[in-house]
């Protein structure tokens, strides 16, 4: 898998995108899904590209569909002008437009994101925008993964658009959900590690962001499966930020999210320069191993009772100590 994610993540991340122009990332996305066996690819109205990895009939359950982003904020071309310039996306206006910032960006057509390099070096890979075009490469290599170990799985996927100008794209997911109801959301993002997660620790099992918190039996099932894998994940709030895990659930979707840590958020430093972001590839590869034995795995049976069951169980084994506090009652208010 080492060399596949890495050549998925040096084409993917080469490609420049922004809100409303992901043609790029989405072009060589479907290039590489399009002849992996079992994938069936569509669009939705608003041009989110689908996914769908079907073999045999087994089903996890739930059902997965996972969910990442193709945009990144980025300088592109006013509507209806040839030479005026808007940034798209949550940077501060002053940074952005400081003369030795507008100076880094690259023009590309119609859009301009930052002209970084993409560089693999100490176990890291750098790039202009690994929030969240790292998520779409998880994607592709869960995809091309369970395609050549021969899984039997059912799982969907959705690469969204206009993410970063306000959940645009996956909105339009979670009013015209097209993968079933017995499909739920798993945002794969990458965040700023903060309350306790750290860089290089694992994939981060969200319990929530800055606007929600998510469905805790999907973050126990997220738990478990990383439990009986042997995957070392963390689990916190990442609330630095909001994901599309808060949007879907808004539209009555359950969702829950997984991160990757990431470093120099929206492409700023500690000393707010304009800068690379970075991800540690080991917490790309573990969520990748995560999100193959999630979807491969049946969950019902597995791991420990629910708590329904654990409180029956209590209460048969507490009968007798319950019946005499009562009794002690009764006595004295008699
Ligand atoms: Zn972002």
């Amino acid at each position: 898998m080492a060399d596949t994610l890495t050549s998925i993540l040096k084409k993917l991340l080469n490609q420049p995108t922004a809100p409303f122009h992901e043609y790029h990332v989405r072009a060589q996305i479907e290039q590489y899904l399009l002849d992996v066996p079992n994938v069936e690819l569509s669009t939705d109205a608003f041009g989110n590209l689908l996914a769908t990895y079907r073999k045999g009939k087994h089903k996890s359950t739930p059902v997965w569909a996972l969910g990442a982003h193709m945009d990144h904020p980025a300088w592109v071309k006013v509507p209806g002008k040839t030479d005026e310039w808007e940034f798209l996306g949550g940077v501060p206006k002053n940074l952005v437009e400081k003369k030795e910032n507008i100076a880094l960006r690259k023009e590309s057509g119609d859009i301009a994101p930052w002209g970084f390099p993409v560089v693999f070096e100490d176990g890291k890979v750098h790039a202009a925008a690994c929030d969240d075009v790292v998520g779409c490469a998880i994607i592709v290599a869960v995809f091309k993964e369970l395609s050549r170990l021969g899984l039997d799985a059912t799982v969907h996927a959705a690469f969204t658009r206009a993410e970063e100008v306000g959940f645009l794209g996956a909105w339009h997911l979670g009013k015209h959900w097209p993968f079933g109801k017995d499909a739920v959301f798993l945002s794969l993002e990458t965040s700023r590690p903060v309350n306790g997660a750290e860089m290089g620790d694992g994939p981060i099992v969200r319990v929530g962001d800055r606007l929600s918190v998510f469905d805790h039996e999907l973050i126990n099932v997220l738990m478990r499966t990383a439990a009986e894998q042997g995957i070392r994940v963390q689990r916190c709030l990442l609330d630095a930020g909001a994901c599309e895990a808060t949007a879907l659930q808004a539209c009555g979707i359950r969702s829950v999210g997984l991160s990757v840590p990431l470093g120099n958020y929206h492409n700023l430093d500690d000393d707010q320069n304009i800068v690379s972001e970075y991800v540690d590839i080991e917490d790309v590869k573990q969520m990748i191993n995560l999100i193959v034995a999630l979807v491969a795995t049946k969950h019902d049976g597995l791991g420990e009772r629910t708590l329904e069951e654990r409180v029956n169980l209590r209460m048969k084994e507490y009968k007798k100590y319950l019946e005499i506090g009562n009794a002690k009652y009764e006595e004295m208010t008699a």
